[in-house]
């Protein structure tokens, strides 16, 4: 399948994922022809007024019929009633993936749809974004040089693995191979927490007295922290309860690193303070050349 050349990819929710996905592949000579298909049709003619599709499809199992690869780009909560409308039976040469941002949860939707043991679904999940959504915020080059992380589980076929990593790295990306549970973890603790710090923080802010005061003296630290929080908050919460154990985990640790720092304060214990700020900056300095920017 890896060697077959692409006529088809039908991309379901042409956002800023699935929007940006179509771009690169387009611009990359990927395929022949992308087709859009969604829930609502003033997007998906957005969508091709823009160039981001050639065409689309309203009704999803159609669209889906006439691709080689269908890449579902919807939030996380609408995974499972998407899969629902690929009429998987139909199309079993087609090779199904997605790029939601929590794995388990997708694999769990996929099996229950498609059935255990179905080898052409391949769960991804790309590491790049920005805090704009929607069609008008696509780019072709949200992928270059950012990573891919698939996690194929043991009924994944092996070509259909190898075609959708071609797939991402037509679109600039560099792709990495985990199981689902090792990716939930990692991005609880580098995404889904510093998301829900940064709603966090500013809905704190939010409801003190004289916030306007508190916002219109907010530096460029400030700024930098709280720029995620301009997120889609549905998105968010779709990712937050589908990676919800992960997720708490996280914050209990982080609840504890609170905790140390809230007691050197209480007890005016500077040394500690600096112990803890001076193995955080050795840590973020020693990774922050291979961080890549969302
Ligand atoms: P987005 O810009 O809001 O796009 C979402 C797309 O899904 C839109 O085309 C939307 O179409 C469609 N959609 C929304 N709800 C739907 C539903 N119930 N049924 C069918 N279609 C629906 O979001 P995005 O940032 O592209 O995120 C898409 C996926 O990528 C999510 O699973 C997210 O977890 C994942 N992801 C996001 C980022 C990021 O930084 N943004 C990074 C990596 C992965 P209409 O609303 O116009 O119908």
């Amino acid at each position: 399948m890896s060697a077959q050349p692409v006529d088809s990819v039908c991309i379901i929710g042409t956002g800023l994922i699935g929007g940006s996905l179509a771009l690169a592949l387009k611009q990359a000579g990927f395929c022949r022809e992308v087709i859009g298909a969604g829930r609502t049709e003033t997007t998906l003619i957005q969508a091709v007024e823009l160039g981001v599709i050639d065409r689309y499809d309203t009704q999803i199992s159609r669209a889906a019929e006439q691709a080689d690869i269908v890449v579902v780009c919807v939030p996380l909560g609408a995974m499972h009633a998407v899969f629902e409308q690929i009429n998987a039976g139909e199309i079993e040469h087609t090779v199904i993936t997605d790029a939601g941002s929590a794995k388990q949860s997708v694999i769990r939707d996929a099996g229950d749809v498609f059935g255990e043991g179905f080898p052409n679904f391949v769960a991804g999940h790309p590491i790049a974004g920005t805090e704009r959504s929607g069609v008008t915020a696509a780019f072709a080059e949200l992928y270059q040089q950012r990573r891919v992380i698939l996690t194929p589980t043991e009924d994944t076929s092996t070509d259909a693995l190898e075609l959708v990593r071609s797939m991402w790295q037509s679109a600039g990306a560099e792709v990495d191979t985990m199981s689902a549970e090792h990716h939930d973890l990692i991005l609880a603790g580098t995404s889904h927490l510093p998301h829900l710090l940064a709603f966090g923080l500013v809905d704190c802010l939010n409801n003190l007295e004289d916030v306007d005061e508190i916002f219109r003296f907010a530096a460029g630290g400030f700024r930098d922290f709280t720029r995620i929080a301009s997120s889609d908050p549905v998105m968010w919460r779709d990712i937050c309860l589908s990676n919800r154990d992960d997720v708490m985990a996280m914050m209990k640790r982080y609840r504890v690193e609170m905790e140390k720092m809230y007691r050197a304060l209480e007890a005016n214990d500077g040394e500690k303070l600096k112990e803890i700020f001076e193995r955080a900056k050795k840590a973020r300095d020693a990774f922050a050349d291979r961080i890549t920017p969302k």
